[in-house]
């Protein structure tokens, strides 16, 4: 009998003695002496010792490396909430930082939750009821994840327990009852793996995915599984065969390479054939061969090997590793016309950069245990590298006193699902939810840029490379990679419609704030009369409210005659028009409909429904770069009779080539086609082409 109660142990003690000091490890058998002594006489559901699910979790980190104070934090993790043990007595016997670490993961007000709840139960003069059980347990959930994540800023040592304690808790569904699984593996769904995600920790990740779809959707699940099996048993003979031949040639090059493959896992491979539309069997990155090597500069090497030995497939050749990811993530990308004719997918880096690909954050652990306890860096791993989006849950409570379930909400909004990756001028990266606009951008740089913001001009490189530049209004919706330069204009002020358009929390608490500060009937004026009083063309199109709608064109996405158009419904008569496949309009539609406010589908508009309107047409005009090409075009421009209304020349990133975005006002009269014509016509222009990705993602007509 003693034996099953040591195995574990000794498990961990093994794992931790990889690379642990004797005082170390003297530390780690003290906590668990602990943590055996706290759950004594507790059994899981499942039936075995309790302290064998903190012995768990603390291997799931003793793998990853995690220095003793994690170690013994994940052996306490559950005492605090679950037995006689108290914090302080945590904090007396393993001092401050243990204690913060155990206090971070400890559920929200255990102890005072089940008070609350038996004090309303005695006012109604009943025990509670189901509903209230339940509401209380949900507002219980979201403070334990607001505590989790305040503490996190602190020490992402927190995070890391509360992870690898989710990961055992799903592994073992079996110790838990019917209603704590289903909360349990959707909660999983919605935080914890997107947060393992966040922090690059892509193997738990995926585990979490899995486990949590597999208790969720068992048929998808097995479906999923199964195909994935058909697939692989029909390309393992083949896949072991390119694996062969990328070895020999490898080797006789002079490379010391490991290559393997892996196929997709059963969740992302889900999720992706059905966001895709298309069959699991057609995913392209279904299964995908990696080599390994030693030196970085090996990676460029096997990838010639590789491209020697068969064709790449051009369009899928990436390099990451002199360019990583934003999150950091390094390999070269490559996709060849293999064996039989096949495609296959590789991914070609060093065995750090896939060490760090797979455990991303802790990866600091497992390179300080390589380094080894005497020359392990000094700092803690946050001193010097503390991710943005993990200091901003301190200022969302500080700022706007949310309730733990707005906490939550914003959480998942604002940091879990979709980034996108903007740069100032000078290059600092800043990253914001996917939909927000040039407001929340200035917001994000400082209140006083915020509270005027004008616009911004933004450069984005196009297909050649070269960087082209636009002006935008406020409202519009950023794109990875977009260097915004943000306008301010003292005349420019926070209104009604900002609100609208801006998607982070902050931007819109400082916009609220102003609003307050008396600007607000100036704001409401904007939005009221502008429909009576703006020269707006009343055509036969009709607003919703009956009366003839006022047409405005979108500044955002510039339609012009001939495009696919849709309306949005504002107040009063007034109707804005976009090009269909406006990001504004589609970012204001969506805010609608998550607010159940009215008019959160598009109006149907044609061209034809409107009178003859003035349009803006927005040009890239290619040329050679030669110093009086603006004055060329702004000449001919004038001689047309045209007025401009934005124009920018761009950096010339590749020699000889200039980049012109111009926006001009039309008349009803005039064609867009006659214009470019007459550009074309101008010295030193090769190309003019519409501008149809201002504000689009699209390609227009
Ligand atoms: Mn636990």
């Amino acid at each position: 009998m003693a034996q099953t109660q040591l195995a574990p142990l000794q498990v961990l003690l093994d794992l931790c003695g990889r690379y642990m000091s004797a005082a170390d490890l003297a530390l780690v058998r003290e906590a668990h002496a602990a943590a055996d002594a706290a759950h004594a006489g507790t059994n899981r559901k499942s039936g075995e010792p309790y302290i064998e699910h903190p012995l768990a979790v603390a291997s799931i980190l003793a793998e990853l490396a995690m220095d003793v104070e994690g170690i013994a934090a994940a052996l306490l993790h559950d005492t605090v909430e679950d037995t006689q043990l108290t914090l302080d007595g945590v904090r007396t016997r393993f001092g401050p930082a243990i204690a913060r670490v155990v206090d971070g993961v400890t559920k929200f007000g255990a102890a005072e939750a089940t008070e609350t709840l038996r004090a309303s139960a005695t006012l109604d003069g009943a025990t509670p009821t189901l509903a209230q059980r339940k509401a209380s347990k949900e507002r219980q959930q979201a403070e334990s994840v607001r505590k989790l994540l305040k503490a996190m800023s602190h020490d992402p040592r927190v995070v890391l327990v509360k992870l690898a304690d989710r990961l055992h808790n799903l592994r073992t569904l079996d110790a838990m009852s019917d209603t704590q699984r289903e909360r349990t593996a959707r909660e999983t769904l919605d935080i914890y793996a997107p947060l393992a995600g966040r922090m690059g920790l892509y193997n738990i990740k995926s585990e979490l995915e899995d486990l949590a779809f597999r208790y969720l959707d068992p048929d998808a699940y097995a479906h999923t599984v199964q195909r994935l099996d058909d697939e692989t048993a029909k390309r393992t003979h083949w896949a072991e065969r390119m694996v062969e031949r990328m070895q020999r040639e490898l080797v006789a090059s002079g490379i010391q390479a490991a290559v393997n493959w892996r196929v997709k896992h059963p969740y992302r491979a889900w999720i992706e054939a059905r966001e895709s539309g298309m069959d699991i069997a057609l995913l392209h990155d279904l299964i995908a061969f990696r080599v390994l090597v030693n030196e970085r500069d090996e990676c460029y090497q096997a990838l010639r090997v590789i491209h020697h030995l068969w064709h790449p497939y051009s369009e899928r050749i990436r390099d990451y590793v002199s360019t990583p990811k934003l999150n950091g993530y390094q390999s070269l990308h490559t996709a060849v016309f293999a064996l039989d004719g096949r495609l296959a997918q590789m991914h070609i880096r060093t065995h750090a950069m896939h060490r760090a690909s797979q455990h991303g954050m802790a990866t600091y652990w497992l390179e300080r245990a390589e380094a080894g306890a005497q020359h392990a860096p000094a700092a803690p791993l946050w001193t010097d590298h503390k991710p943005r989006w993990v200091d901003r849950f301190a200022s969302w409570d500080d700022d706007a006193k949310l309730s733990a379930a707005e906490f939550v909400t914003t959480l998942r909004g604002e940091v879990l699902e979709e980034q996108v990756f903007v740069f100032t001028p000078k290059g600092d990266v800043f990253e914001l939810p996917a939909g927000a606009t040039v407001i929340d951008f200035a917001y994000q740089i400082h209140t006083e840029i915020g509270d005027h913001t004008a616009g911004a001009q933004i450069l984005s490189s196009d297909p050649d490379g070269l960087l082209e530049a636009q002006q935008v209004p406020p409202e519009y919706v950023l794109r990875t990679g977009d260097i915004v330069r943000v306008l301010r204009s003292p005349a420019s002020q926070p209104s009604v419609e900002w609100l609208q358009a801006a998607q982070t929390l902050h931007a819109r608490e400082r916009i609220r704030r102003a609003l307050r500060r008396g600007e607000e009937p100036a704001a409401a004026q904007r939005l009221e009369p502008a429909a009576e009083s703006e020269p707006g063309l009343p055509g036969p199109l009709r607003h919703p409210s009956g009366r003839a709608a006022t047409v405005r064109l979108g500044r955002c996405c510039y339609p012009c005659p001939g495009d696919k158009i849709a309306g949005l419904v504002e107040s009063g008569t007034l109707v804005t028009v976009h090009r269909a496949c406006c990001r504004t309009l589609h970012a204001a539609l969506a805010r609608r409909r998550a607010r159940s406010a009215a008019h959160a589908e598009p109006l149907r508009v044609r061209w034809e429904d409107l009178q003859p309107i003035a349009y803006r047409l927005h040009l890239a005009i290619h040329g050679q770069d030669h110093r009086g090409l603006m004055h060329e075009v702004s000449a001919c421009v004038a001689q047309l009779g045209l007025s401009v209304a934005g124009g920018l020349a761009s950096a010339n990133r590749a020699r000889y080539k200039a980049a012109i975005t111009i926006t001009l006002d039309i008349p009803p009269t005039m064609w867009r086609e006659q214009v470019m014509r007459r550009l074309r016509t101008v010295p030193g222009v090769l190309r003019v082409e519409r501008d149809v990705r201002a504000g689009c993602d699209e390609t227009a007509n």
